[in-house]
């Protein structure tokens, strides 16, 4: 059996230090690197505000200096819409059947599971990293039973009980466990961001300074650009 290979889907529109605090975390917990896989086109939220070029060289730049966190760009080279579904089957195809891999997820993205394409073949392709995100108020879900609590039935009903807390039974199977993470909860989104962006607020302290040198320079999400 090979090394658990861990995968962090998301847009990263743009990369934050809340995704680098989860990724770091997982690093730490799991004893395994991690892989970004940012979306092409993700077929259940609006588009990215930025194409995928810019996203790629944000966090191409928010990942120097991180050996073990990586780029992984699939989703970018296929064509048509980045279903995850996909991007599973193919580092299924690429590890082997018995090689332990892992989606990490926030709570609020794994709540909303039962919208993606395919989503009852997910729990067998790959174990489920459930990152904790606080919630819109800031608090943060303590048990399993509140994290269940905010799932769908359908969900609760195929995913629900499947948790495991020690780390290392990820490294034992190719998939089927839900495993906690947790970390002092990190406030900031891409929303967040973007909308501190266009109301003049204070956003350069939620992505690394070379990000937010990228965003001034580009002039992205409607940021006045850099004079040179
Ligand atoms: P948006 O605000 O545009 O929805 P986002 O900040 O949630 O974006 P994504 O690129 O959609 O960023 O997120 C990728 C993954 O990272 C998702 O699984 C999401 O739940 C998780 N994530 C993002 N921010 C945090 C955070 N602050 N704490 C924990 N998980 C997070």
């Amino acid at each position: 059996m090979g090394a658990l290979r861990i995968v962090f889907g998301g847009t990263f529109d743009p990369v934050h230090n809340g995704h680098l605090a989860v990724a770091r975390e997982a690093v730490r917990h799991f004893h395994a690197d991690v892989h970004l896989l940012p979306a092409a086109d993700p077929p259940h939220r609006p588009p990215p505000r930025v194409d995928a070029a810019q996203r790629v060289a944000m966090l191409e730049l928010a990942l120097r200096g991180e050996p073990r966190l990586h780029l992984d760009t699939r989703e970018l080279r296929r064509a048509g819409p980045s279903y995850s579904v996909d991007s599973l089957l193919e580092l299924r195809r690429e590890l082997g059947p018995n090689a332990p891999l892992a989606w990490l997820v926030g709570e609020d993205a794994f709540a909303g599971l039962s919208r993606w394409h395919r989503w009852r073949e997910l729990l067998g392709l790959a174990h489920w990293i459930i990152a904790q995100r606080p919630d819109t108020k800031g608090q943060v879900r303590e048990h399993v039973a509140d994290i269940e609590a905010t799932w769908p039935a359908e969900l609760r009903a195929h995913a629900g009980g499947h948790w495991v807390e020690d780390p290392g039974q990820l490294h034992q199977t190719p998939s089927g466990h839900l495993a906690r993470l947790q970390l002092p909860p990190r406030p900031e989104s891409a929303t967040g961001v973007r909308e501190r962006i266009a109301g003049g607020g204070d956003w350069q302290q939620w992505v690394p300074s070379a990000v937010a040198a990228h965003i001034r320079r580009h002039g992205l999400y409607g940021v006045a650009a850099d004079r040179q």
